[in-house]
């Protein structure tokens, strides 16, 4: 495989997507860049403007695949290729006891995040194919881990689809050198972690569990945005070109209590 240089980033408005499109800019990428968040993105191609070096935007909803195939289609052509894609935009949802869930909040957490990440693998693979590329995907401890997640149905579900998604992607598509893996990480300090709707109903079954001692084994401290990108980036370079269909924990450890 020749050098990637050319990365797609969904949810690169904030978080981790941001941190990603901070740490593959510098490491000399052209980016593309999508997100719902347009006032935010423009801000970030701002920021990110180096001479010689590329960043395209586009604001688009992830669930809509029409905006979403067009804003894939037209940021590899401004690229001039693809390399690497990485599906990563996502929502926490709603959590809530299954009986009070309603259909509307399942279909937007599944849609947002499972849905969502087909449709963008489905729509790259046309690009990626002639010369073989990597996709990474983000799902979350939630995808494996169940303790001490009361509520998190549809996330957990979404996360854990993902994984089960990322392995079938990657024995398919192993025959054009596509790589496609998926990364696991535990709580990290984003923005997300704020936007959780938890539901009066949820207070009626929740059990708390204490964790042993603080809730990471590794570190006391939540997890960081940049140390997920970290982690991308290796799973994107040539470092990585023997591994595929696997998930990488970037969560100290947290996954095993
Ligand atoms: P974040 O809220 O900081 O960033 C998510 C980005 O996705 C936002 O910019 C948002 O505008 C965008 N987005 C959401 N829905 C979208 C849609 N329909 N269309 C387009 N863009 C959309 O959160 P983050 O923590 O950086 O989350 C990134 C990914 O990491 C998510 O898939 C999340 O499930 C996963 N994750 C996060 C944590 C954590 O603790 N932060 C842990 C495990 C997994």
């Amino acid at each position: 495989m020749r050098s990637p240089k050319k990365i797609i980033i969904t949810g690169a408005a904030s978080g981790i997507g941001y941190a990603a499109a901070k740490l593959f800019f510098k490491k000399g990428f052209s980016v593309g860049l999508i997100d719902a968040d347009q006032a935010k993105l423009k801000k970030i191609a701002k920021e990110l403007k180096k001479d010689g070096q590329d960043c395209f935007c586009r604001s688009v909803d992830v669930t809509n695949e029409v905006d979403l195939k067009a804003a894939l289609d037209a940021l590899t052509e401004s690229l001039h290729g693809l390399d690497v894609f990485f599906s990563n935009a996502g929502i926490n949802g709603t959590w809530a006891p299954i009986e009070s869930l309603s259909i509307d909040e399942w279909d937007q957490t599944l849609k947002t995040n499972l849905r969502s990440t087909f449709l963008c693998t489905k729509f790259v693979i046309p690009h990626l194919k002639e010369n073989g590329g990597s996709i990474i995907i983000t799902s979350s401890i939630n995808g494996t881990r169940i303790f001490n997640n009361f509520g998190a149905s549809a996330y957990s579900t979404s996360k854990a689809g993902q994984i089960a998604f990322t392995k079938m992607a990657a024995l398919e598509l192993a025959r054009y050198n596509i790589r496609v893996n998926a990364i696991c990480p535990g709580a990290i300090d984003t923005a997300i972690n704020e936007q959780t709707t938890y539901a009066e109903t949820l207070k009626e079954v929740q059990i708390k569990v204490e964790y042993p001692e603080g809730n990471r084994p590794l570190k006391k401290e939540t997890g960081t945005a940049k140390q997920v990108a970290e982690a991308v980036f290796f799973l994107a370079s040539e470092a990585a070109e023997n591994i595929t269909g696997t998930e990488l924990y970037i969560d100290g450890a947290e996954s095993l209590l």
